[in-house]
């Protein structure tokens, strides 16, 4: 049975086929295609709603041509159009889930509407070192900074949350403090291999809190008082320095908090995802607290930390096989730009 998948929740159209496994093992990825955005949008420093629905008409279907042109496929291969229901954009989900439906329809198949954090959540169920169930998941992207504990496909349980901005957001918005454009992550993520993290001493909010929730707002203010006192012909060492201790800030809670967690659950095993988990200095520092403390820790594939078609395809497939959803042959659709992960 083929899951075809299609992501379409902010700025990357991503479409993908996923094969479920006949022994009931973790479903296969055929193929999968991606577009970003990120040059469109770059001109005006975030991302444009109505120039990412446009451009998701525009991408949508190509994409979907070549996936299953890669994947030696046909239309007639695909079982189910799984789509992103949500959160994300209004418009450009409506995008996604309009092709799905239509596609679908035409087909005489049914759909899944797909949360788009579940399908980060379990992206790293398509690398080489799969997780197991259960788990501790820290979800950290553009829009969401999480800590989750996860019992099974669909039994997520919200452990501590941010209060204000995402992990994702304080990359970006420090990065565009420091000049180095959009999206600032990755950027301020390189600069930062050539600073020193403890030149700077940068607050690490709600270190010492005692629950698990996490405040990045802070973090931006603390940049620009720092960059203010640097004047404003800052040299590239400072720059590199104050890049190395605004990471190694947001690295410092974001582990904290997950070790926390599994403390706090008994739980050996940690899952992390989400954009923010193709962080190098972050991947580093959980690895070295996890050894040391007999976790686990698994990641997704550094191309699908990011969005794609294939975690929600994936998520779509997992659902079925879990028995957690039914398809349905209802092509009515609405979105959900905004929807909590506890309540799927
Ligand atoms: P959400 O999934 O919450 O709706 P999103 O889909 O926009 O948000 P993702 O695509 O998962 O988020 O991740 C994008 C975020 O990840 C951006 O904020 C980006 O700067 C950040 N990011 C990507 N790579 C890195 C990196 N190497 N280091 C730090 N941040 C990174
Ligand atoms: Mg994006
Ligand atoms: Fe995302």
């Amino acid at each position: 049975m083929n899951v075809l998948g299609i992501e379409s929740s902010c700025d990357e159209t991503g479409v993908a086929l996923v094969q479920l496994s006949p022994d009931g093992g973790v479903p296969r990825l055929r193929a999968h295609a991606l577009h970003s955005q990120i040059e469109m949008h770059r001109a005006y420093g975030g991302v444009v709603p109505e120039l990412a629905s446009r451009d998701h008409i525009r991408r949508v279907l190509p994409l979907a041509r070549q996936v299953l042109t890669e994947a030696g496929s046909t239309l007639d291969d695909v079982d189910i159009v799984a789509y992103t229901r949500g959160p994300g954009l209004a418009g450009a989900l409506l995008v996604g889930a309009g092709v799905a439906c239509a596609l679908a329809a035409a087909l005489g198949k049914p759909t899944l509407g797909i949360h788009h954090l579940e399908g980060h959540l379990l992206s790293p169920f398509l690398s080489d070192d799969p997780p197991e169930f259960p788990f501790v998941a820290l979800l950290v992207s553009g829009g969401h900074t999480q800590l989750m504990r996860v019992q099974g496909v669909g039994d997520y349980e919200l452990l501590g949350e941010t209060i204000d901005d995402a992990a994702g957001e304080a990359f970006d918005k420090s990065a565009k403090l420091l000049g180095l454009g959009y999206p600032g992550g990755p950027a301020l993520s390189r600069l930062a291999e050539f600073g020193d993290p403890e030149a700077f001493a940068l607050p690490r909010p709600l270190l010492h809190s005692g629950n698990l929730d996490f405040s990045f707002a802070g973090l931006k203010t603390a940049v620009m008082t720092q960059l203010r006192k640097l004047g404003p012909e800052v040299c590239e060492q400072p720059k590199a320095d104050l890049a190395a201790s605004t990471q190694a800030a947001i690295v410092d809670v974001l582990s904290a908090k997950s070790m926390k967690a599994l403390k706090q659950t008994g739980l050996k095993r940690l899952v992390v995802a989400g954009g923010v988990g193709a962080n190098r200095a972050l991947r580093a520092n959980l690895n070295s607290l996890c050894r040391r403390a007999g976790v686990r820790v698994h990641y997704p594939e550094l191309h699908l930390c990011s969005d794609n078609g294939a975690m929600i395809a994936l998520a779509g497939a997992m659902r079925l096989q879990s028995g957690r959803a039914s398809a349905e042959h209802d092509y009515a659709f609405d979105v959900k730009p905004r929807w909590p992960l506890a309540e799927v």
